[in-house]
């Protein structure tokens, strides 16, 4: 904590804000100060709960006129953590929950201190949805910003595709619009630049006409593991838009009734969502049902909201997480054995090896509208290591990071930004490549000089006073 600031300091500030202000000695600190990945265990001078916008806007001046360092909070879902800091101030959104629906325009303008899970209540109520994370207790705020790959983004895009309006709060503490009439310079690299910018207090999403969906999941045995990736490798060529799918190496199934089978081993299974008519999903979803047979089929017809949180129990918080990231364009034999090996010697039976398939509406956007980058890419390889006992983090960290490594010559060098860690500068420029790195640096420039906002994937601006 800043040694200067006083406790009546601290107090009259806590008193000015709608919402609350929790301190180490209050109760609740412990709670507020914990974020999704188990491994961040940070301490912050102070926490405020900000329940509107004038309650973020003098967050931000206190921060600023006492030279705090900030943190922002959306869901706390970020692996890296940068959800919460040591000693600063950690400005949390997460009570600012309102969301309104307008079905006949197909709109909803939601805060952002709602999860998934709650927006998607919401706005399937009306039979509508946007794509979303694949988690529902992710926050809207972070997955926005940074990008936003769901099951629904081969038919409609990325989340920050369907993003019409931010308000957000800049770093002088300045209220502004960002949308493609106002502010547009701003409202390209909000769209994918994560939370270098401000803070966004509320986003406005364009709608889709959403009904049940033909979900679920395909388990196969493990051993098959290299059939099954040259066969999925092939397979996703051949599929619609409506069909988005994720191919996961599981060290132990998450479906009950394999387990009572006593299968308790590793399984390779393809998660699917099929958003369309659904006679057209049966004959799609064929191949991978003939392909085998899988140890089980968990696909059925269930509402969106259904799908949105039947991967839920296998990302529960606390774990300690590790996760190694990168985009690959193609799939060769080789890179297949590569990943069935590592795979095989998975170290934790809480870990899974993730290929999520792009393609389809992702690239339906030019790479150079918004800063969210790499939409050439075929699949996101994302390396999710969970253990439980801190102790044991080496030998997890150290076969993540052998994992990518190996898979090294067979990625595009790109890296989606909201999968990153505590990686380095070189890793954010990579989620852009250097020509938009450039442009989001002088939007920095313009937006952030002092780099207030730095605990993100950190966009460092280039000028004096900068820090
Ligand atoms: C279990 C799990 C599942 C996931 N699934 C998906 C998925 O399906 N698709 C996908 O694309 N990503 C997914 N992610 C990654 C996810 O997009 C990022 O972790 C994202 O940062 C989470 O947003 P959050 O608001 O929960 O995170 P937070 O940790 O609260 O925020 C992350 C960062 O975003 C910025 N930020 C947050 N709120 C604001 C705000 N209001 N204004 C400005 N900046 C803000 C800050 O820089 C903050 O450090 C998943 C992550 C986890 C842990």
């Amino acid at each position: 904590m800043n040694a200067v600031l006083a406790n009546n300091v601290i107090r009259k500030f806590g008193q000015s804000l709608l919402g609350e202000l929790i301190t180490p000695t209050d109760e609740g600190y412990d709670m507020g100060r914990r974020v999704w990945n188990g491994l961040i265990d940070r301490y912050p001078a102070m926490i405020a709960y900000c329940s509107d916008v004038d309650d973020v806007i003098k967050s931000v001046d206190f921060a600023l006129t006492h030279g705090l360092l900030t943190a922002v909070r959306g869901g706390g879902h970020n692996v890296a953590g940068n959800a919460v800091c040591d000693n600063g101030i950690v400005i949390d959104l997460s009570r600012m929950k309102r969301i309104e629906v307008n079905a006949a325009s197909l709109i909803a303008r939601a805060q952002a201190g709602l999860t998934w899970g709650e927006f998607d209540r919401v706005t399937q109520t009306f039979g509508l949805a946007t794509t979303g994370g694949i988690i529902s207790r992710t926050g809207i705020a972070g997955l926005t910003l940074g990008g936003g790959i769901g099951w629904l983004m081969r038919k409609f895009g990325v989340t920050c595709d369907n993003l019409l309006s931010a308000e957000i709060i800049t770093a002088g503490g300045r209220l502004m619009t960002a949308s493609a009439v106002e502010n547009p310079d701003l409202f390209w690299g909000l769209r994918g630049g994560g939370g270098n910018f401000g803070i966004v207090t509320e986003f406005e999403y364009r709608l889709h006409q959403v009904g049940p969906v033909l979900a679920g999941t395909l388990y196969y045995p493990a051993a098959r593991v290299r059939d099954i990736l040259r066969f999925y490798r092939d397979y996703i060529t051949v599929i619609p838009n409506e069909l988005t799918t994720m191919f996961v190496y599981m060290a132990a199934p998450m479906t009950q009734s394999l387990n009572r089978l006593h299968f308790d081993g590793p399984v390779a299974a393809i998660h699917v969502c099929y958003v369309g008519p659904l006679e057209g999903g049966v004959k799609v979803l064929k191949p991978l049902r003939d392909f085998g047979p899988p140890l089980e089929d968990t696909v059925k017809i269930m509402p969106y909201v259904e799908l949105q949180s039947m991967l839920d129990s296998g990302a529960p918080p606390g774990l300690c997480n590790f996760w190694k990231s990168s985009y690959l364009n193609s799939f060769s034999d080789e890179a297949i054995d590569v990943f069935a090996g590592y795979s095989e010697s998975i170290t934790s039976p809480l870990s899974q090896v993730h290929l999520q398939h792009l393609k389809g509406a992702v690239r339906s956007v030019g790479e150079d509208d918004m800063a969210f980058s790499h939409r050439d890419a075929l699949c996101v390889l994302n390396i999710v290591t969970k253990w439980e006992n801190p102790l044991q983090a080496e030998k997890h960290i150290q076969w993540t990071r052998d994992f990518e490594g190996a898979m090294r010559p067979f990625s595009s060098g790109g890296v989606y930004v909201n999968f990153l860690g505590d990686e380095g500068e070189d890793r954010v420029k990579a989620a852009y490549g250097s020509v938009k790195y450039g442009k989001l640096i002088a939007l920095k420039n313009t937006y952030d000089p002092t780099n207030f906002f730095r605990l993100n994937q950190n966009i460092k601006p280039r000028g004096a006073g900068s820090l």
